[in-house]
C-alpha cells in the first residue's frame, strides 16, 4: 500500500512528520532516485527512499536490540566531528535501526536500538515517565547536604528537577559513586544536577531503564530483545 513519503520517513524513525515535510521541500529526500515532491507516495517495500542520500530499510520486520553504548561514541545518526557512531557497532543486523532516546557521547550503558519508529518516538517523548538508573561517579565526597538536594529536586536553567533517588552510596580515593534514578530524560540531566550541587560527574552509566536492565552484557556488545520485553515495551 502507497502511503505519504513523510509518513513514511517518520515511521522509520528520522524525525517527525513536520521535519520529514521540510526536508522533502528542501531537496534533501530521493524517491526511486529522484528529487520527491510533497504530496508524493511509496511503497515502503517496493520503492527506494533515500533521506540525505541514506537509504530507509525496505523490511517491515521490526528489530529491537539493547546495547551496551561504550563511551566515546555518539547516539545521532551523524557527527560533524568524525566521533563513531553507536550504530557501527551493530553488525549483522537485517535492518537499519537507530537508537531510542539519547545518551551523551562520553556516557556509557544501557541504549535501545529499534527500527519502529512508531515505538521510539513514544518512548523518547518527555511524557512517557519511566525510570531510568544511573550508576554515577562524581569528584569529591558527596555531602550530606549535596545529597539531600540531589534527593528532593534541583533547580536547573530549564526548571526544577523531579525529586530522584540515591542509593549504593560509596567513597572511594576522593570520589564518590552512586545509583541515581531519575523519573523524566531531560538534556544532560544527570551531569547537569551533578553540577548544579558543585560535585561535577566523572564517570556516568546507565544501568536500567524501566524493567530493561544491562546486566553483564559487556560494552560494545548488543542482544536482541525477547519476545516478552518487547510486548512489555508496547
Ligand atoms: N544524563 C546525562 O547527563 N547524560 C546522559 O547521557 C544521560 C543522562
Amino acid at each position: 500500500m502507497k502511503e505519504r513519503l513523510q509518513k513514511l520517513i517518520a515511521a522509520a524513525g528520522l524525525g517527525s512528520r513536520r521535519q520529514a515535510e521540510e526536508w522533502i521541500a528542501a531537496g534533501r529526500v530521493r524517491l526511486n532516485g529522484r528529487t520527491a515532491c510533497l504530496g508524493d507516495k511509496a511503497d515502503p517495500r517496493a520503492d527506494r527512499i533515500q533521506v540525505d542520500g541514506r537509504e530507509l530499510p525496505r523490511s517491515e520486520d521490526k528489530v529491537y536490540l539493547l546495547l551496551h553504548k561504550p563511551a566515546g561514541y555518539v547516539t545521532t545518526l551523524r557527527d560533524p566531528q568524525g566521533r563513531p557512531i553507536v550504530t557501527d557497532l551493530i553488525k549483522n543486523c537485517p535492518a537499519r535501526v537507530f537508537p531510542v532516546g539519547r545518551l551523551d557521547a562520553a556516557t556509557e550503558g544501557l541504549l535501545l536500538l529499534t527500527n519502529d519508529g512508531e515505538l521510539a518516538q513514544r518512548l523518547a517523548h518527555p511524557r512517557h515517565k519511566v525510570d531510568k538508573t544511573y550508576l554515577v561517579k562524581v569528584r569529591g565526597l558527596l555531602s550530606e547536604q549535596a545529597r539531600a538536594r540531589l534527593a528532593s529536586g534541583v533547580t536547573l536553567d530549564d526548571g526544577p528537577t523531579l525529586p530522584a533517588d540515591l542509593a549504593r552510596v560509596r567513597f572511594t580515593s576522593g570520589n564518590t559513586w552512586f545509583e541515581l534514578t531519575l523519573r523524566e530524560g531531560r538534556n544532560r540531566q544527570v551531569r547537569r544536577m551533578c553540577e548544579a550541587v558543585g560535585f561535577p560527574v566523572v564517570r556516568l552509566k546507565r544501568l536500567r531503564m524501566g524493567f530493561l536492565e544491562l546486566g553483564n552484557l559487556p560494552a560494545g556488545r548488543s542482544r536482541p530483545l525477547s519476545g516478552t520485553e518487547v510486548a512489555r515495551l508496547k
